[in-house]
């Protein structure tokens, strides 16, 4: 049955939106929803657009409302996860605003409880539990990475936990690379990828597999008004838009099938393009600024 499922999934994308509930002070001004369909249709509704305008319908594969639990979520994308152990590789994204909610999903709020853990912790959690992860190198140099040898779930939450830190504090260059790592982590300006190599041997037939799974907190998607950021902060800005539009000219590429993909135009998108490389786009999505989890196989 798992086969199955692997199999319609395969050389597929999901496009899920999740609506995070109103923040504290947020309700009267902002865009609410209207409608959410069972068939993953949602109507958004902006009282400040004129006439029809204000109403705006969207299609995805599912829509999660405000009181969609952590553990919900991930109940859909976990079969996708536990597939990397059976050598495929796979990328959940979350695509949206800052303030959409995308941390949230992937990582859980801070100081959260169990129930609370994102998508990363569950994934995690899930392949440790499964299979023993094994040496794999990424052999790709990325110059903000960190690498480190990881034995179970808590080594490689203690460095996440190095790795958001780092994020507050804008990047920080760490070189340090271990020859041997298990999993390999590393952030990219300010995007989040924990990518986690899976190498095994099917027992019945003596054949090696090799595994990938990205889990991308990308940068906020908002523009930036160049008059609002100046310096630092204008060169990181900058840096994410363009590797955001990089992005979006791989899906774009991929959806038409087109025989060149620019991969190399960004880290970003080169360090995704296993998981991107042979994909079979069904439709180019579109995007939206809630939270998306795209999960690509
Ligand atoms: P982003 O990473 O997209 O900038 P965050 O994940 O930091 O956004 O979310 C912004 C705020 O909304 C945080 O305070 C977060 O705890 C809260 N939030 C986001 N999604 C949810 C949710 N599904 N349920 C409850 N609170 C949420
Ligand atoms: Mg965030």
């Amino acid at each position: 049955k798992l086969h199955n499922e692997i199999q319609e999934l395969k050389g597929n994308i999901r496009v899920y939106c999740r609506i995070r509930p109103f923040l504290p002070g947020q309700k009267d001004k902002q865009t609410t929803v209207d409608y959410i369909g069972e068939n993953g249709e949602i109507i958004i509704v902006n009282p400040s657009k004129p006439g029809k305008e204000s109403r705006r319908s969207f299609k995805f594969n599912k829509v999660y409302g405000p009181r969609a639990t952590q553990a919900e979520v991930y109940g859909d994308i976990q079969q996708l996860i536990r597939s990397v152990l059976d050598g495929y590789n796979v990328c959940i994204f979350a695509y949206g605003q800052t303030g959409a909610g995308k941390t949230y999903t992937m990582s859980g709020p801070d100081n959260g409880s169990e129930e609370d853990w994102g998508v990363n912790y569950r994934a995690l959690n899930d392949l440790f539990k499964i299979s023993q992860i094994s040496a794999q190198n990424s052999g790709l140099a990325v110059p903000d990475a960190n690498m480190r040898q990881v034995n179970e779930p808590s080594d490689v939450m203690g460095v996440m936990e190095i790795g958001f830190k780092n994020r507050a504090r804008s990047t920080t260059a760490m070189n340090e690379r271990s020859s041997r790592s298990h999993s390999c982590l590393m952030w990219i300006c300010m995007h989040s990828v924990v990518t986690i190599h899976v190498h095994g041997t099917e027992l019945q037939t003596g054949v090696s597999l090799h595994g990938s799974l990205h889990l991308v907190d990308l940068a906020g998607s908002e523009r930036i008004d160049r008059s609002e950021v100046i310096g630092d902060r204008l060169k990181e800005a900058q840096h994410i838009n363009k590797s955001l539009a990089a992005l979006g000219d791989v899906f774009f590429s991929l959806s038409q099938k087109s025989v060149h993909v620019p991969f190399r135009n960004s880290k970003l998108t080169q360090v995704l393009q296993s998981s991107l490389g042979n994909l079979l786009f069904p439709s180019l999505f579109c995007m939206f600024s809630y939270t998306f989890v795209i999960a690509v196989k």
